[in-house]
């Protein structure tokens, strides 16, 4: 018997690491099923896993899987209800982002945070590239750092390129598996090799991701920093899903407007269209920011087909 976490899944096989860091190539036990998720992974990167060796095969069996503190999932495809669990057991969730070179929108950066809060993990929004900016690509970036640390988010800015904050960087992340995230381009492959010696993933695979006809089974990957410290990278998932969020819940996971909704008229409000709404008059004001109410709306949009015509 052993007791480990699960660092690389390839669906049928599972890299489960121990205490002492030795690694044990796990399959699971047929019947090994969890309550309640419907994920097409039974057990995912992250996961605390008690198995057993079975020393003449050379190879382990899991068969439990210890309670999740969290996990984020997306849907295994467009059109499916099947979800698939990406990570579990996340302590922090980075997004890295850039004002330029890519530039990365504010959409997308809600869409993750109301991930993240949904799932309860906590999150810092880190700035890279900092060396490129000048003028208004500053005053860019202190709008974006001023709102979301109005909002309750930490942020960091970064030069992986120069080597600016990067050794806060990693006391921030210090004993903790660490989801990171982000667009193409942002430049999370060279976070990783930065932060780990003698990592060599490819960079700047734009074009690469565009080839056609190629179907790239990607799974999610748990490196290594240090002694209980971890970065998981998601190549190629462009999307978390905010999956079963209706509209009486979304606004939950925007704090600002969280907070403000309990001013609303109506307790059932949902901050579209309804009398007295708390929020709405609070973006007027320009109390709440009118980039994250649209940004909510989109969501809420996307989410729920039958408010579009509201
Ligand atoms: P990913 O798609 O998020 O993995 O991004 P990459 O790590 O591949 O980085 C995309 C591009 O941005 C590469 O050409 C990197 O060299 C570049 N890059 C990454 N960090 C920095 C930085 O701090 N400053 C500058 N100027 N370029 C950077
Ligand atoms: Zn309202």
């Amino acid at each position: 018997m052993g007791k480990g976490i699960v660092i690389r899944s390839t669906g049928s096989w599972y890299s489960v690491e121990d205490e002492n860091g030795q690694i044990f190539n796990c399959r699971i036990k047929g019947k090994l099923r969890l309550s309640g998720i419907k994920a097409t992974n039974p057990v995912a990167i992250g996961d605390e896993v008690i198995f057993e060796v079975d020393e003449k095969l050379n190879q382990s069996v899991i068969n439990t899987i210890v309670q999740r503190k969290n996990y984020i999932i997306r849907k295994a495809s467009k059109l499916s209800k099947q979800y698939q669990i990406i990570a579990s057991n996340l302590d922090l969730a980075v997004i890295l982002i850039t004002i330029k070179e890519p530039v990365t929108y504010t959409e997308f950066i809600d869409r993750f945070l109301v991930t993240a809060e949904a799932y309860n993990i906590p999150v810092l929004i880190v700035i890279n590239k900092i060396d490129i900016y000048t003028g208004d690509d500053i005053k860019k970036m202190e709008a974006i750092r001023y709102l979301y640390n109005s909002v309750g988010y930490e942020t960091l800015e970064i030069s992986i390129k120069q080597s600016i904050n990067i050794e806060n960087f990693r006391e921030i992340i210090q004993n903790k598996k660490v989801l990171l995230t982000g667009n193409s381009g942002s430049g999370k492959s060279s976070l990783i090799n930065k932060i780990i010696p003698g990592k060599k993933l490819k960079t700047n695979q734009i074009s690469a991701y565009h080839k056609k006809g190629q179907h790239t089974t990607t799974f999610p990957e748990m490196f290594k920093v240090g002694d209980n410290t971890y970065l998981i990278d998601t190549p190629g998932i462009k999307s978390f899903g905010i999956i079963d969020i209706g509209a009486e819940e979304l606004f939950h996971y925007f704090p600002e407007i969280f907070k403000i909704s309990h001013n609303c008229r109506y307790n059932n409000c949902i901050h579209v269209n309804e009398p007295d709404c708390a929020v709405r008059e609070s973006v007027a004001q320009s109390i709440i920011s009118a980039e994250r109410y649209e940004n909510y709306l989109k969501i809420l949009y996307d989410n729920n087909e039958k408010y579009r015509t509201m």
